[in-house]
């Protein structure tokens, strides 16, 4: 059995308390994983206090940071297929995506490496005679970082390179459930020079650990990912410190599908929204909303394609879909599936748990139209699409946006001025058209409403982990006039 450690100060820890660490593939125990409680939490956020304020990282020029970043997404490129092993044997998600996602990964450190001496700050022109004035922006603090089991390099890279290019420490929470792949990056982190406690990176239970690293003192920022409940509680914990938050949430995305679209192509997407990852993504296109007149013709290409995904072990290249991350998972994922058809939505492919081991759960198409299905509002996060069909522009922009989430959307259509309006109309962090599923350092990402707030990705979000100190520099020698006027 692979037996990992947490790292902090920069130090590998066996950690008092351990857990196992199941495949999903199997249901086996396959390796076991220091359990972080209050006490490590405390010693990782004092290790990230003690190296912000202190030599070397509190005296590093933004270049030298950012040469570190350069050393890192070398390191991670290098690595990339290691860490894809271990993403792919402790969460599940097929071969094929994390070893592209994590090749990826590279590039947003290499990004904010490039970020990081390009922070800057301003020199105010100021309505005051002899009076100088600047902002300057310094690293916001110690940020604690939750992250879910999904994509969890990548989702920890959108947090840990903006803040590491801002000047930042902060303490990372793995999932407990999946947490390998981020604790064995934590050797990459060691390998590329960071001083020991500007990254420390932990794993433990969400109500346990993650709770005491939200609500502790020291931290000023929580960058967390996962699902809205849980926001709910890392908010809560927030009062006590009174960090600021940035929130990736959940999504119902909506997927709209016009008649004049390429519906070849339309599908080809459709498929990688909501099949690719098992469906365990926070931009799922989950809700297909399709121009009647077109509705049995896209279906009946969704169903041939959904048919021919090949389901197998993860570890296998030619593997399409895996199983899902937990049994926790799998259960709820059948039980909504389950609960829709009964409320009247009628099962187009797929639908059952497998016999068998491991958490599987085959790509599954539920028409929802004319019914009231908890499908259509409830987060999945397996690889279930809920249709519903429109005649008109305006009704398929009203169901587009009948969801308290905002996270991702798609359109597809060749009438480019149907797109502009689409656009502007749907109330989404991202809307892409004629594609699905792109993302980018470059390019922010991020939700509205029940989705979250905050962006990551680009420049703002480098900028969301620094705060402005103004300075006021007096340049008259003369003596200050009367100190009962405020100037
Ligand atoms: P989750 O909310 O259960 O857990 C996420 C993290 O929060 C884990 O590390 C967990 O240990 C921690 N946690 C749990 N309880 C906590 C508490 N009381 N205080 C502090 N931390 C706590 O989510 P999950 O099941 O791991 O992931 C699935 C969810 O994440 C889905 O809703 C999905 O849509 C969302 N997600 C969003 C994005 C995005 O970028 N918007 C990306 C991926 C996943």
């Amino acid at each position: 059995m692979q037996r990992f450690q947490y790292y902090i100060d920069g130090e590998f820890l066996d950690g008092e308390a351990r857990f196992q660490s199941i495949d999903p593939a199997t249901g086996d125990v396959w390796a076991e994983m220091p359990e972080a409680r209050e006490a490590d939490v405390d010693r990782a956020v004092d290790a990230a206090e003690k190296a912000l304020y202190a030599a070397p990282w509190a005296k590093m020029t933004a270049t030298q940071r950012g040469k570190l970043l350069y050393r890192l997404s070398d390191l991670v490129a290098a690595n990339a297929q290691k860490l894809a092993e271990l993403e792919t044997r402790d969460t599940g998600k097929i071969i094929r995506e994390t070893s592209a996602q994590i090749a990826y990964v590279a590039d947003y450190y290499r990004y904010y490496a490039g970020i990081a001496d390009k922070i800057e700050g301003s020199y105010l022109p100021i309505d005051k005679p002899d009076m100088d004035v600047w902002l300057r922006r310094e690293p916001v603090g110690v940020v604690a970082m939750v992250v879910p089991w999904n994509s969890q390099l990548f989702l920890s890279a959108v947090k840990i390179g903006p803040a590491l290019a801002a000047g930042c420490t902060m303490v990372v929470k793995a999932s407990e459930d999946g947490p390998a792949p981020s604790l064995e990056f934590a050797r990459l982190v060691h390998e590329a020079g960071f001083p020991a406690g500007v990254v420390n990176i932990i794993t433990g239970f969400g109500p346990s650990c993650g709770a005491a690293l939200g609500r502790h003192p020291k931290v000023a920022h929580i960058a967390f990912t996962g699902g809205p409940e849980t926001a709910r509680h890392v908010i809560r914990n927030s009062a006590e410190n009174l960090a600021s938050t940035s929130l990736e949430l959940g999504g119902k995305s909506p997927f709209i599908v016009f008649a004049d679209a390429d519906l070849e192509s339309a599908a080809n997407a459709q498929v990688a929204g909501i099949f690719a990852a098992t469906g365990q993504s926070c931009v799922a296109g989950s809700r297909l909303i399709v121009e009647a007149s077109v509705k049995e013709a896209f279906l009946s290409i969704l169903k041939r394609k959904a048919e021919a995904i090949r389901i197998g072990s993860p570890l296998d290249m030619a593997t399409e879909v895996g199983p899902l991350a937990t049994r926790r998972q799998q259960d709820h994922v059948a039980a909504l599936v389950e609960t829709s058809i009964r409320s009247g939505a009628r099962l187009i492919t797929g639908g059952q748990k497998p016999d068998g081991v491991g958490y599987y759960f085959p790509p599954t198409i539920l028409d929802c139209d004319g019914v009231n299905s908890p499908s259509l509002a409830e987060e999945f996060f397996g690889p279930v699409l809920s249709v519903v069909s429109f005649e008109t522009e305006a009704e398929a922009l009203r169901l587009a946006n009948d969801t308290r989430y905002g996270l991702a959307s798609g359109v597809f259509t060749q009438n480019l001025t149907r797109a502009h309006r689409l656009m502007k109309g749907i109330r989404a962090g991202v809307v892409w058209v004629n594609t699905y599923r792109a993302v980018s350092p470059i390019a922010p990402f991020g939700g509205f409403g029940l989705s979250g707030h905050g962006r990551e990705g680009g420049l703002v979000a480098a900028l969301d982990y620094t705060r402005t100190k103004t300075i006021w520099l007096r340049t008259s020698d003369d003596p200050i006039p009367d100190p009962f006027v405020m100037r």
